[in-house]
């Protein structure tokens, strides 16, 4: 675009708020993050430019938590559960709600059977290739159950939540953010904080306040769910024609134009199914113009299998469209890179890191890689961490992105009590907190991380 305006004019904006801590982005890394910092004694403001918390889990229909084992394959130690803490207390409540499903810890084996009853609630390791895959701790839940949940959480923590406000300008003195500048139907509005935690999955803040990044892409996905599928019906067929049910299948997710192993997943609503599909590459997250674009393809599509579904496959006779996601599903935008940046190879050769603060699966997060470089007062959570792009694509689901939250929301507080720049936080208090709230820092390798240098890695 070549055409331009600039506006010349002074601006008088209300302080709606003046507090400890900022968060901004209500997704699963911060409404974690919010949580966290309030219940270790801050004042915290939480700003969300939609209705509802939760971001991608919840707005986005992303309805499996994943990524929370670490599987242990070939040791007599078994499974470990790596994403504690807050990822545990939303799953106990969405749980006690009936908003979610996971399997029992003796269904988590490797056998036909249980594959059969947990393969459709998403609960497999999609990791190994040889059938059948085990069965491993991940949670199917019900979106709404999630924005119940969460609204408790931050209503009990004490957070000041701003919802209907969007972020726009990261208010930037001496290399230090004094706060925030917010769109909202009443005009700007700016809130002013100690400390900032950016998690907009899309690093708004961070960039805006002139942190290093890169901007990376994936594919993303108008995900929707359908309603009326007879599920046992359908999982029947699977099993008892399973040659015709494979070509029924290949043919759909040609329809769709692409989708993982699974185009259909249970939810915990009977007869309802969630599809994590298409696959669009080639789309910009944050441009209005292809977001635009995105959104007619993917309703297209989602058209055209329904029309495919309920003419061929058993138990999707009656299906009816329930409905897009509210918001485009977006797995990458802007990466940080900041004070450490996590390469592929961490990730695949489960590095572990003296400065670990959380994990996910079997890979660790150093508290380098959440820090911008240059920026004293703010840290990052969630999907926009500082990671190259490939390396984001496989350490980027939803209980990490959470469990980073909870460190930074630790981070923030002990940085203010210390009255030091976040990169100068002593990072082992951030761990003993981790764990005295529940949560893995990653402190203690586990059997199979690999413990080197990056001198050692290198050569
Ligand atoms: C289609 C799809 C399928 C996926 N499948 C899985 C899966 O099966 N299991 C799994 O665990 N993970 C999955 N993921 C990954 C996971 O959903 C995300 O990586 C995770 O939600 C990231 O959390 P986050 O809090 O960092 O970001 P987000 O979930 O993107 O949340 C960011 C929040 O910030 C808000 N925000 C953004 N910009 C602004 C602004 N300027 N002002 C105010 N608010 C703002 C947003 O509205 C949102 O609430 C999937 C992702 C997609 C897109």
């Amino acid at each position: 675009m070549s055409d331009t305006l600039t506006l010349n004019r002074s601006e008088t904006i209300p302080v709606v708020a003046d507090c400890d801590v900022v968060v901004v982005g209500g997704g699963p890394a911060g409404q974690t993050a919010a949580v966290s910092a309030a219940r270790n004694g801050a004042n915290v403001v939480l700003c969300e430019r939609y209705h509802h918390l939760g971001g991608m889990a919840s707005g986005g229909q992303v309805l499996v938590l994943d990524d929370m084992v670490n599987p242990r394959y070939g040791s007599d130690l078994g499974p470990e559960i790596v994403t504690t803490g807050i990822v545990s207390e939303v799953v106990e409540r969405m749980d006690r709600l009936d908003g979610a499903v996971f399997p029992p810890p003796e269904d988590c084996i490797k056998s036909w059977e249980m594959w059969k009853k947990w393969s459709r609630w998403g609960a497999i390791d999609f990791h190994q290739t040889g059938m059948p895959q085990p069965i491993i701790h991940a949670v199917a839940f019900d979106p709404d159950a999630w924005k119940r949940v969460a609204l408790d959480l931050v209503r009990e923590a004490g957070v000041n939540l701003r919802l209907h406000s969007w972020f726009s300008e990261a208010l930037v003195e001496d290399g230090k953010i004094t706060g925030v500048i917010l769109q909202t139907k009443m005009g700007r509005q700016a809130v002013r904080a100690k400390m900032v935690i950016d998690a907009t999955g899309d690093l708004d803040v961070a960039a805006s306040a002139g942190a290093e990044f890169l901007t990376g892409q994936f594919i993303v996905t108008t995900v929707f769910r359908l309603a009326d599928v007879d599920t046992d019906k359908a999982t029947a067929f699977e099993y008892e024609h399973p040659e015709k049910y494979k070509k029924l299948d290949r043919e759909a997710r040609r329809v769709i134009g692409g989708a993982w192993g699974m185009w259909w997943l249970k939810t915990p609503l009977p007869g309802i199914v969630w599809c994590n599909c298409p696959h669009m590459p080639g789309y910009d997250g944050m441009s209005p113009e292809h977001m635009v674009a995105a959104e007619y393809e993917g309703r297209d599509r989602m058209q055209k299998l329904l029309h495919f579904a309920r003419a061929n496959i058993p138990g999707f006779e009656n299906a009816k469209m329930l409905g897009a996601a509210e918001q485009m599903g977006i797995r990458q935008t802007r990466l940080l890179q900041g004070e450490y940046v996590v390469t592929k190879k961490d990730v695949t050769s489960r590095r572990w890191f003296e400065d670990s603060v959380c994990r996910g699966r079997d890979y660790y997060t150093p508290y380098r890689a959440l820090l911008p470089k240059g920026i004293d007062n703010l840290i990052v959570a969630g999907r926009h961490y500082s990671v190259e792009s490939d390396a984001q694509k496989t350490s980027r689901e939803i209980p990490p992105c959470m469990s980073q939250g909870e460190a930074a929301g630790i981070a923030v507080v002990q940085a203010l009590q210390a009255g030091v720049a976040l990169r100068d936080v002593d990072v082992s208090g951030i761990q003993k907190q981790m764990r005295a709230q529940g949560a893995d820092p990653g402190d203690q390798p586990a059997s199979n991380a690999l413990v080197q240098t990056t001198e050692e890695i290198e050569a």
